[in-house]
This record gives C-alpha cells, sequence and structure tokens, in this order.
C-alpha cells in the first residue's frame, strides 16, 4: 500500500464543504499513514488501529472516520486520555459546525450530560467521564457509530490505563457494529491492540519533517548520523546552553522536565536566557499576554507564570488552568514565548512542535520503586516528536543531556537506538481490577458471573492473558452496613477516598499529627473501623484518605479553589480530579446502597451534589442552574434568591446586582431557569444587591463559573 496517493477530494461522504475547508489549512493531499487508513476503509466505518509517530497527521485519521459517520446518519465519540485535552480538542473539531455538525464535550456530570449530548454528533470526552456515562446508562451512547481513542497506548499506563481498556471494552460489549479507530503513538506490539479491537493495523514509521536524535556531552552535540555540532557555553547550563544555542538561529524549544516545580524553576531561569532576544514589540505583547494569565487566575502559580512569560519563557504543566494553558500555547506558536519547561504530557497531546526539543530529565520519581527510574521509551520518543515544524524548519531535533562519558553511551542506546517497549495491560493490578468489576457490578452493567466474564473478555488484558481473577472488595459495602446514623458527608467523602480509585494525597511533615487529631475530633463520622495507630501503614493510608476527604469538604464548603490550592499543596487540575472522581464513586455507592437496601440513598446523593457543585446543601437547588456556579449561586442567595422557584419571579434589577451588572450572563441564568421573559433590557442593577456582595469581588474572575470540570 506504500505510495498510494490518495486526496481528500477523493474520500466519498465527508459533509458538504469540509474537503474545501481541508484545502484551505493546506491539506489536500493525505500523508502516506493517513493514505494507508483510507485504504484500510477509515472512512467507511471499517475499525483502524494507527500506529504512527508524533505530529504525524493522526487527528486527520480520526476527523476523517468521525466525519464520514456523522456524515451518514451517525454519531461519533472521541475519547481524549487527559482532561486538559478535552476543550482543545472540541475547539479543534468546532471548526466542522459550519458544516452542520455539533460538537460537544462531556462534562462527566449525568444530569447535564444526559439529554443535550444526545443531540450533538461529536462528544469529545475522557474515559472517566464515558466510563461514568456508560455505567449511569446515558441512552445516546447506544447511538454511537464511531469511537475514537487517542493515545490507546495508554492502556499500558497503570493509573489511566485499565479506565480506558475498561471503557473500549463496554462500548464494544453495547454495540458489536461499533467503528473503532485508536490512535498510538509507535510501539512495539501495535499488531496486539490491532488484534484486540478487530481492527486492521497502520503502522508507519513516516513523519512530515526529518528528525535527528542526539546527546549533548559537555560542549560537544552528538548526532544520530554521526555527525557532531559545537555549542559553545560558558558557565551556562547545559540547557541554557541550548536554548541560546536554538535563539541564535532564531527557533524555538521545548525543554521536557521530570516536576511541576522543575518546570517552574527551568522556565524562571530560562527567562534570564531569552530576555535578551527580545525586540520591543515582543516585549509589548508578552506583557498582554502576561496580563491575560493574571486575570486568568489569581493563584501564585498564574504570577509566576505570568513573571516568566513577561521575559519570554514559559511552564505547562497539569496544574495550570486551561485557560493560562491555551495563552502560553498560543504565545508559544507565534513565536513569543521562546521556550516552554514541560512536564512529560504536553509531549502526547498538544501540538506545540519547536525547532529543538531538549529532554533535560530521563529519569523521574517512581512511587513502586521508590527512588528514580528511567522514563519509557515510548515516552521519550514522543518528547522527540514535538521537534521541528513542518514547512517552517528544516529539521527538528531532540536532544538528551549526559553528564558524563559512560552516561553518553548509556543515553544512545537506552533512548536514540532504542525501539519502544510492548503495551501490556495494566487491568491485571489488582486495584484496578477489583474497582472495575465492584464498579461494573454495582452499574447493572453485568448482573451475573456469566455476564461479567463476557464482558472481561473484551478487555485487552483477556487477549493477553488467558487467567482472570475477579476478586471482589467490598470497602464502600462494608462502610455503608457499618453505619448506625444518616452519614455525613466528610464520612462518605472519607469512604471513597480510601479506594483504590482515588489517587493518594501525600502526607506532609506535620500532616501526620494534624489529621490524627482532626480524626479524633471527628470520630462519629466515620464509616468503618479506625486502623490502629501502631499499624503504620495501614494509619498513614487511612490519615491520607482523610486529608482527601477534607479537601473534598472544603470544596463543599465554598472555600475558594485558591485557598485549597494553598492548604493541600495541589493545582487547580488536582481539586478538579479530586472532585470528578468523588462524583462517579458517590455515584456507585449510591447505587450499592440502593442493590442492598439501605436507607443511605438520600445521604449520599446530597453529598454528591456538594461535591459536584462545590457548594453547601442550601444552595443545591440554585447552583444546578447552568450558568450559575458555586459563587453566583451564593451571591443570588444572599440577595435574597434562594431557589429556582424564587430566581423565575425575582425582581430582575436583584438578579442583574446579584451578578455584578453582568447583562448578558444574566439574561442566559434566567433563560436557563425557564423563566419566561428574560429579556433584561433597560434594567438596572440594583445596588443593594450589588453591595452585599462587593466584598469578594475580587473572586468573580468574569466568567463566574467555577463549578469546576464544567467546560462548556
Ligand atoms: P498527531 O496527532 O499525529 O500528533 P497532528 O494530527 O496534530 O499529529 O498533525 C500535526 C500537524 O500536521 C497538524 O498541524 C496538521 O494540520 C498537519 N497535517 C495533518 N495532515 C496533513 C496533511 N495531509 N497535509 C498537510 N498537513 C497536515
Amino acid at each position: 500500500m506504500v505510495g498510494v496517493s490518495v486526496e481528500i477530494a477523493d474520500i466519498p461522504d465527508l459533509p458538504d464543504g469540509v474537503p474545501e475547508h481541508f484545502r484551505e489549512q493546506g491539506i489536500e493531499e493525505l500523508y502516506p499513514p493517513q493514505g494507508e487508513a483510507v485504504e484500510a476503509g477509515v472512512a467507511e466505518g471499517e475499525s483502524v488501529v494507527a500506529s504512527v509517530p508524533t505530529a504525524s497527521g493522526k487527528t486527520l485519521i480520526a476527523e476523517l472516520a468521525m466525519l464520514t459517520s456523522v456524515a451518514r446518519g451517525g454519531k461519533a465519540l472521541y475519547i481524549v486520555p487527559l482532561r486538559a485535552l478535552a476543550s482543545e480538542k472540541k475547539a479543534e473539531f468546532e471548526e466542522f459546525e459550519q458544516y452542520g455538525v455539533d460538537v460537544g464535550v462531556s462534562t462527566g456530570n449525568y444530569d447535564s450530560d444526559g439529554d443535550w449530548l444526545a443531540q450533538k454528533d461529536i462528544i469529545v470526552a475522557t474515559s472517566e467521564k464515558v466510563d461514568s456515562l456508560v455505567r449511569n446508562g446515558a441512552q445516546w451512547v447506544d447511538d454511537l457509530t464511531c469511537v475514537v481513542a487517542d493515545e490507546v497506548h495508554l492502556v499500558d499506563d497503570s493509573n489511566r490505563g485499565p479506565t480506558l481498556e475498561v471503557t473500549l471494552a463496554k462500548l464494544r460489549k453495547l454495540n458489536d457494529q461499533l467503528q473503532t479507530v485508536a490512535l498510538s503513538a509507535t510501539v512495539g506490539n501495535a499488531d496486539a491492540i490491532a488484534e484486540w479491537l478487530d481492527a486492521t493495523l497502520v503502522d508507519s514509521t513516516w513523519r512530515p519533517i526529518d528528525l535527528r536524535k542526539g546527546v549533548l556531552y559537555g560542549q560537544a552535540l552528538h548526532l544520530d548520523d554521526g555527525s557532531k555540532k559545537q555549542i559553545s557555553r560558558g558557565n551556562e547550563k547545559a540547557t541554557a546552553a541550548l536554548v541560546e544555542d536554538t535563539l541564535t538561529d532564531e527557533g524555538s524549544s521545548l525543554v521536557f522536565v521530570n516536576s511541576r516545580r522543575n518546570a517552574e524553576a527551568a522556565a524562571r531561569r530560562l527567562g534570564d536566557v531569552t530576555r535578551d532576544y527580545l525586540d520591543s514589540e515582543e516585549q509589548d505583547r508578552l506583557r498582554e499576554i502576561a496580563a491575560d494569565i493574571r486575570d486568568a487566575s489569581d493563584t501564585q502559580t498564574s504570577d509566576d507564570l505570568a513573571d516568566a512569560v513577561e521575559k519570554g519563557s514559559a511552564f505547562h504543566h497539569a496544574g495550570l488552568s486551561s485557560d493560562s494553558r491555551a495563552l502560553v500555547e498560543d504565545a508559544f506558536r507565534d513565536r513569543l514565548v521562546k521556550v516552554i519547561s514541560a512536564t512529560p504530557p504536553l509531549a502526547a497531546g498538544v501540538n506545540t512542535p519547536s525547532r529543538r526539543v531538549i529532554v533535560r530529565d530521563w529519569r523521574r520519581y517512581d512511587g513502586d520503586v521508590g527512588g528514580m527510574a528511567p522514563l519509557d521509551v515510548l515516552e521519550v520518543h514522543q518528547m522527540f516528536g514535538r521537534a521541528g515544524r513542518p514547512g517552517l524548519d528544516p529539521y527538528g531535533e531532540a536532544v538528551l543531556i549526559a553528564n558524563s562519558h559512560d552516561e553518553l553511551d548509556e543515553l544512545f542506546d537506552r533512548y536514540v537506538w532504542a525501539d519502544p517497549e510492548p503495551v501490556r495491560s495494566k487491568l491485571a493490578a489488582e486495584p484496578a481490577l477489583r474497582t472495575h468489576i465492584l464498579a461494573t457490578v454495582a452499574s447493572g452493567f453485568a448482573d451475573t458471573e456469566d455476564e461479567l466474564v463476557s464482558f472481561l473478555e473484551r478487555t485487552l488484558y483477556a487477549t493477553q492473558t488467558d487467567y482472570v481473577d475477579p476478586m471482589s472488595a467490598a470497602e464502600i459495602i462494608d462502610g455503608l452496613r457499618d453505619a448506625d446514623d444518616r452519614p455525613t458527608a466528610l464520612g462518605l467523602f472519607h469512604l471513597v477516598a480510601r479506594t483504590p480509585d482515588m489517587y493518594e494525597l501525600y502526607l506532609r511533615s506535620g500532616d501526620r499529627a494534624d489529621y490524627t487529631e482532626l480524626a479524633y475530633e471527628r470520630e462519629t463520622e466515620f464509616l468503618g473501623s479506625m486502623p490502629s495507630e501502631f499499624d503504620d501503614n495501614a494509619f498513614e493510608d487511612w490519615l491520607s484518605a482523610l486529608k482527601t476527604a477534607r479537601l473534598l469538604e472544603d470544596w463543599a464548603s465554598e472555600l475558594d479553589e485558591d485557598a485549597i490550592a494553598e492548604r493541600y499543596g495541589v493545582g487547580p487540575g488536582d481539586i478538579r480530579g479530586k472532585v470528578e472522581t468523588a462524583e462517579w464513586l458517590l455515584n456507585a455507592a449510591e447505587r450499592l446502597a440502593g442493590e442492598l437496601d439501605l436507607e443511605w440513598g438520600p445521604a449520599i446523593r446530597e453529598a454528591r451534589k456538594r461535591v459536584e457543585y462545590g457548594v453547601e446543601e442550601e444552595l443545591l437547588d440554585l447552583a444546578g442552574v447552568r450558568n450559575v456556579g458555586r459563587k453566583r449561586a451564593r451571591r443570588l442567595y444572599e440577595a435574597g434568591i434562594e431557589s429556582r422557584a424564587d430566581l423565575r419571579e425575582a425582581d430582575k434589577s436583584v438578579v442583574l446586582g446579584a451578578v455584578r451588572g453582568r447583562r448578558k450572563t444574566a439574561e442566559t441564568i434566567l433563560e436557563n431557569v425557564g423563566r419566561k421573559d428574560p429579556d433584561l433590557t433597560g434594567v438596572e442593577a440594583d445596588e443593594t444587591a450589588e453591595a452585599s456582595t462587593a466584598a469578594d469581588a475580587s473572586a468573580d474572575d468574569g466568567s463566574g463559573q467555577q463549578s469546576l470540570g464544567d467546560f462548556e
């Protein structure tokens, strides 16, 4: 099939206008791997696994599958590996809305996702969200004709992999005819993934731009073609010298490091290099972007980011808000930001090519080993893949840094010459299997042992092993059975925080004492027994679950995101992650309570809603209205509007005052609550309502949508 030349115009079934749209974007002739995918029938409903290097046009393969599926009257789902990528992908696919293709993002909130997503043609969601929607029986899932799994090699990831694997297995069990398109980085055994998904394999190493790989040792950059390049450095560290060398050639660099803190520190230091290379126009524009970053969020992290961006340097990690992230990515693509220091997720999903990629840290802390462990070849190759902008750079250059001659050899062997590892299912990792089986049973997805086995057979795990050992973990059941009184929110948060699905918040120094004290103070609220203080490991685990539970309680008590971030030493992205995980676990708990005829259903539901909206009990009604969110709900409440019914009847000037005179917002809210006459023409904001809420004015970021996980 190699050498077949396929043009977009040759593909039948694309919605009207789409071929021209692609042409305007400079996409006319398909890249060779794309051509192979079309030959394999990806535009005709056939399942395909595309194992292709980063930045070689995988997204287009997915788009061809989804758009043709939709044009034939179907519905497509695009599964992203990271929450951070959902809004980015949605924005990408929204370009097709002008051709009649509706795009939506699942917020993972069943109540608000149920109906309106049924109207969409393409839905973007993380596998966790799809999993929760399937579990809740969202109707539209049955209508899907095409599912795309982005970064499918992540089934190998022990944290995220099992959910992705189980989700794909469930979707395929629900619909035997479902077209499955899986996009993968180049891996050692893409054929196994294709076999699992009954798909045709497109396996290619083709890249749109030449890639040179190498290792810097001292002043010599050793490249894989045998050549050497001199990188001049005085007292500079290797990374700074490489960044400066790229700058003298008017190129930009991406630096990969192993932790958020290191990304922030590197960005600060590299700013001292880049600032000397900015002209006055660039300085002005960077100052504006820095101001936008400060506006987007008022955390310390944003301030640090803005300070670095002013100098032409930035950091990028999952702790940043999606607004800040988008600002950084755009500024980098516009060549204003000259260097980004990032943690590995950037390599995976975000399309930010640069002249040079520097992999500064090739080891990172691994909890399983209890120390530093080398990165996978696959990960490093994905970082390499971001080097070189097709059409702009002559070639891309990917560089590792060695500190000794031995390390120079080692890095060549380990990463430059090496092939990526094969992908292995991580479903067998015991906590994952336990939780997924529990959830599968709890959701009624499999009622009998036979059904459970038939479901498990559809996993990659089953195709890679011939022995399944289902074990049932009854943490939640035990906890609920143990309750004598109506459980409190904290008790329930703690119960779900103890399950293996909620990754731990580490106890920092001093935490052990603080949380032990709290444990005794609120002893009566916990479900199940507290481990003995002398059983060190069990007690530590229990306390770190308590720390998570406290974070959730703070969130559900309307504490500011910033304050929470500071109190627990986490980023906004982490808070979001905890909140969403708690939501679906509480959902599972509610179902379990129902199955077991326990009377705690309403208490669990209330705790779930509080965590979903981030509010106290009295705001639950109001906060559920779209576009209201936790902050506005509180202000409306303080202005005397305590329920949806109140909001439908309320004096419009009071509503306008409570949302600080934001007319469009007020109208949207009134519309969403079902008010007959939402129009606010001529209405003046009530000053008392405005003033009574002015105290926390700084907390209004303009969007007012503080309900986490809301990507709309
Ligand atoms: P991947 O998903 O494989 O990492 P992307 O889909 O992000 O790669 O593609 C990288 C870039 O290549 C995008 O900017 C995209 O617009 C461009 N591109 C993809 N296919 C073609 C094509 N056939 N012709 C020209 N440019 C293309």
